[in-house]
């Protein structure tokens, strides 16, 4: 389970009120819920929406529902729901057996719409859709409706009707009768049904009336009981019909709604349409690219529960819209990492490194500490031969400028091994480096030469004859633009070409033969990499780079 979110925010301010002595909620258990629409897969926007929710709940040792809100037929389908499901239970949040589906409630809600009916607060309009904004007036027009006093009789008459089949989509809907002069056009009599003849993932051919989102979505928090209904901002102009709905129609329990802003990050789309449109067009490899801002891609990729969760905790919940770095999200999988994830070795770009003076044959296993920032972390044997590989880049046939690796006459130190000083290099027949040559100083085994001298540099290495081949894939940003996401930009025309580099023929130290996707590692100089979930086999290991080592995230900035 997770832990309580600790920072003090505004909705934790608004709840105390409510539940403390004189409060709306005197004495009640804190109540709230998480309602995704099952058509798509959870993103990082979410997480912090449902962060919010069951923390919010935890904290005050209440309880959060987990409600599919199916209320809309179009695009749902199971596999989204137990995606979501499976998403959040693997962040650490559990609902218990409060899972709901929206749908469920249809019946109830439209007992509650006759209800408003023969209350006189609904009516049913046959103003076209066309009409419908030709008489929406602006804010100095009311709206108008000719069908406004059409006699209750009839509008029970002829809901009864329309859910019964005997009309086509868009022939008629249910109005609220509230006001038309408001100023807030949610309340200028929105529709609270309209017909549409499809069939639902849950509920098949029962109905072909479907309530709006507004009217079905208060009456499923009264009826579980929510006392506080966290939503983000694009719902604060709903509020007053929210507060409305319940209060005209019979429920004794009255939820209240606390908008919150919306997680915006940088470098990122966070809209599920955008995002089914990228696994659509196999602009990625599907929902669960590494690449991708989805739960299910950041898990690929190596996220852990625990950097997502801090990272939701650390961005903190305002009123005020805020975008967040990329780079802060990678921060705080990086901070979980350092003190999570066993340092290795592994070559990316491998050039073999043969020691001139090791004898021919001869092995010898060092111990090689499994994470420096934790104490009692063990270590485990690493093996050294005679031939070795070493990263491309650490040679340098001719030094430049402030590189201090190995290049003719210096001396380096193989992580946790030996001293090395380099002494030349092997060329094919197209000038092509294929081999760097060194001697070892026998005085220096465990990296340290016995008479004191300073060795500059540390790279790693991986013995040639007890290592296996990799494929590593490294991500980058998957949009180049900071800002695909702004309104009127053509975000696919923002995408990174090189947001996926793979590299094949990559060397990794032996233990890493076993790895499971569950397993995340620090290459030593190179990032934190975990195996894929979906490729890595133990004939054919993939590595997902999850983050690189440098952080690109200042504070304060
Ligand atoms: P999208 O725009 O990605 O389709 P949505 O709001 O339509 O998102 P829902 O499944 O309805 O998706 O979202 C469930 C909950 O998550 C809602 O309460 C919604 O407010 C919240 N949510 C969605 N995106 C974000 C975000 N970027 N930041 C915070 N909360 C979000
Ligand atoms: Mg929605």
């Amino acid at each position: 389970m997770a832990e309580i979110m600790e920072p003090k925010n505004f909705i934790h301010a608004f709840i105390e009120e409510d539940i403390a002595e004189g409060g709306q909620f005197a004495g009640q258990t804190v109540h709230t819920r998480f309602p995704p629409e099952p058509n798509g897969y959870l993103h990082i926007g979410h997480c912090k929406a449902l962060t919010i929710n069951f923390s919010t709940a935890l904290k005050f040792n209440g309880l959060c529902n987990l409600r599919m809100d199916d209320t809309n037929p179009a695009k749902e389908d199971t596999e989204y729901v137990e995606a979501i499901q499976e998403d959040i239970h693997w962040l650490g949040f559990d609902w218990d057996d409060r899972f709901f589906y929206g749908s469920d409630y249809f019946e109830k809600t439209y007992e509650f719409a006759e209800e408003l009916i023969q209350k006189g607060l609904a009516y049913v309009c046959e103003l076209t859709p066309e009409q419908f904004r030709e008489y929406r007036g602006d804010l100095n027009t009311p709206a108008t409706s000719p069908y406004r006093d059409r006699p209750m009789e009839e509008s029970l008459d002829l809901f009864r009707r329309m859910r019964a089949g005997e009309f086509e989509d868009n022939r008629y809907t249910l109005r609220a009768k509230i006001d038309l002069a408001s100023g807030n056009f949610n309340m200028r009599d929105p529709v609270l049904y309209r017909i549409r003849h499809v069939d639902h993932h849950r509920q098949g051919t029962k109905w072909c009336i479907y309530p709006m989102y507004d009217f079905a979505h208060p009456i499923q928090d009264a009826l579980e009981g929510i006392t506080h209904s966290l939503c983000s901002l694009e719902f604060e102009n709903h509020r007053p019909l929210y507060n409305w709905v319940v209060e005209h129609v019979s429920v004794d329990h009255h939820p209240r709604q606390i908008e919150f802003a919306r997680l915006g990050i940088d470098h990122t789309v966070l809209s599920k349409r955008k995002l089914r449109q990228l696994v659509e067009e196999h602009r990625v490899s599907g929902w669960d690219d590494p690449r991708m801002p989805t739960l299910c891609g950041l898990r690929r990729r190596g996220y852990t529960p625990k950097s997502i969760r801090n990272f939701c905790e650390r961005i903190g919940v305002a009123k005020a819209p805020n975008t967040v770095e990329y780079a802060f999200l990678e921060h705080c999988l990086r901070d979980n990492l350092n003190e999570t994830a066993t340092r290795v070795m592994a070559v990316i770009d491998p050039v073999k490194l043969t020691v001139t003076n090791y004898p021919e044959g001869q092995t010898e296993t060092f111990e090689v500490e499994n994470n420096p920032v934790v104490e009692n972390s063990g270590t485990r044997p690493v093996t050294f031969s005679r031939e070795l590989w070493i990263e491309r880049e650490d040679f340098m046939e001719e030094k430049v400028g402030k590189f201090f690796r190995l290049f003719p006459g210096n001396e380096v130190r193989l992580k946790g091994a030996y001293v090395v000083k380099c002494t030349g290099c092997v060329k094919d027949e197209t000038g092509k480096i294929v081999e760097v040559l060194c001697t070892y100083d026998p005085e220096s085994r465990g990296g340290n030469p016995a008479d004191g001298r300073k060795v500059k540099s540390t790279i790693h290495w991986v013995d040639a004859g007890n290592c296996y081949d990799a494929e590593v894939r490294l991500y980058s940003n998957l949009f180049d633009d900071p800002d695909p996401d702004a309104a009127g930009k053509d975000f696919l025309a923002c995408l990174n070409p090189n947001s996926l580099e793979i590299k094949t023929g990559c060397k990794v130290e032996a233990s890493l033969a076993d790895t499971k996707p569950t397993d995340r590692f620090q290459f030593m100089r190179q990032g934190y990499f975990c195996a894929d979930s979906r490729d890595s086999t133990s004939e054919h290991l993939v590595f997902n780079r999850a983050v690189s080592l440098k952080d690109s995230f200042k504070p304060g900035k």
